[in-house]
């Protein structure tokens, strides 16, 4: 499963002034999909309605063809993965970081997940790994392994829906792309539908599917290539 359609949804904080107007789309299961559009087109608004932060005012949203207002919020959020712009992290050791949100995680699946996710530029420095690593508090974190740490809660989680709202924009080029290749890895481990909100196109070029989102309506859709060729 995890397949998401918006289904002509209106919705404006004010009534007055919609913010996404008659929007459809289709975020296709287990596939990785991009929503891209200039800053104030309505996409974390997307992100916002999903989780229902707010209701939308006309239209549905379905998951997997049920209606989000027909799901527990508890349940509609267990669903869904952010790894956001910036993560915050508590003065804590690594594994408290780790398992935020997680809280019931055993310390060997905290590890696993710091494993996987690469939270650590030099772990070699670390005579037990990962083992000893978590452990660690009032860690200096780059902002790199600050998104490594985001993706591990998600590892940990293993919803069926993944949002990188924005998750690499605020890293440099080298680690931008360092980041992407990782969390591409560990996404063909596990087919997830995954879907990544960007404001640059180069950072999602690749993804099965591209939403050019433009003030709240869909302004194109393809594959990069299809894209360019219509351009
Ligand atoms: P994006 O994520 O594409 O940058 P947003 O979804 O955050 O865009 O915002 C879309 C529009 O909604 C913008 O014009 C923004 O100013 C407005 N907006 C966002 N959040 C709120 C809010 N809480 N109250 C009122 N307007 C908001
Ligand atoms: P951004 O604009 O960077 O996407 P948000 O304004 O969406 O950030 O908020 C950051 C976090 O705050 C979100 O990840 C979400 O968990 C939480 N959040 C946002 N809006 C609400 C809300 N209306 N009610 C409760 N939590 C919210």
């Amino acid at each position: 499963g995890g397949e998401i359609r918006f289904e002509n949804v209106t919705f404006g904080y004010r009534n007055d002034r919609p913010i996404v107007k008659n929007l459809s789309l289709t975020i296709p299961a287990g596939k990785k999909v991009a929503i891209v559009g200039p800053s104030g087109c309505g996409k974390s608004t997307i992100l916002r309605l999903l989780f229902r932060y707010y209701d939308v005012q006309e239209g549905r949203i379905l998951i997997d063809g049920q209606d989000i207002r027909d799901v527990s919020l508890d349940s509609l959020r267990k669903a869904i993965g952010v790894v956001p712009q910036d993560t915050p992290l508590f003065n804590n050791t690594v594994e408290h970081n780790i398992r935020y949100g997680n809280m019931e995680a055993s310390h060997e699946e905290v590890v696993e997940a710091a494993k996987r996710a690469h939270v650590h530029e030099s772990i070699q420095q670390f005579p037990d790994g990962y083992g000893t690593m978590v452990g660690e508090r009032g860690m200096m974190i780059s902002g790199g392994e600050k998104q490594r740490l985001a993706v591990s809660r998600i590892i940990l989680k293993d919803p069926p829906l993944l949002f990188f709202d924005e998750a690499t924009s605020a890293l440099d080029t080298y680690t931008e792309q360092a980041l992407m290749s990782h969390i591409n890895s560990i996404l063909k481990e596990k087919r997830r539908t995954s879907v990544f909100i960007a404001h640059r196109l180069r950072t999602v070029y690749d993804s099965d599917l591209i939403i050019v989102l433009k003030a709240g309506h869909v302004a194109e859709s393809g594959t990069h290539a299809q894209l360019i060729d219509r351009a």
